[in-house]
């Protein structure tokens, strides 16, 4: 296997863009953000360094299912909060992680190694507009 993990300048620009931003933006945002430094990239160089950066366990890609996936430069677990009104998608400050698999690990005959779970809702924004 002759995989490419070298920190292209490609790669270096689209890590900075997405270590930059708390928003969890969708390829496309990103892309236009990396093209202001980067006029002639393409989209599609785009969505192939994000697979390659989430492959290395720099990035995390969040799939909600039909709508477009969402990127996160923060790779380490952590919880998210998806706005049922506009959207946007926050980080959850709150570590429960080893907490929750000690506790599966105990009461079930499962060995447990991840867990997903997502909050959904209004964000603050919108409780405000309601
Ligand atoms: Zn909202
Ligand atoms: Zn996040």
């Amino acid at each position: 296997m002759t995989k490419n993990t070298r920190m292209t300048k490609q790669r270096k620009a689209i890590l900075r863009v997405l270590k930059n931003t708390e928003s969890h933006p969708t390829a496309d945002w990103i892309y236009e953000q990396v093209k202001k430094e980067i006029p002639n990239i393409s989209l599609g160089t785009v969505y192939r360094n994000l697979n390659v950066l989430s492959e290395l366990g720099k990035i995390q890609i969040l799939d909600y299912g039909s709508t477009y996936s969402r990127y996160d430069g923060n790779p380490k677990n952590h919880y998210h909060f998806r706005c049922e009104k506009c959207g946007r998608v926050y980080d959850i400050h709150i570590d429960l992680f080893d907490d929750i698999n000690k506790i599966v690990n105990e009461k079930t005959a499962f060995q447990v190694n991840e867990h997903r779970l997502e909050f959904t809702g209004l964000c603050p924004i919108c409780q405000n507009e309601n």
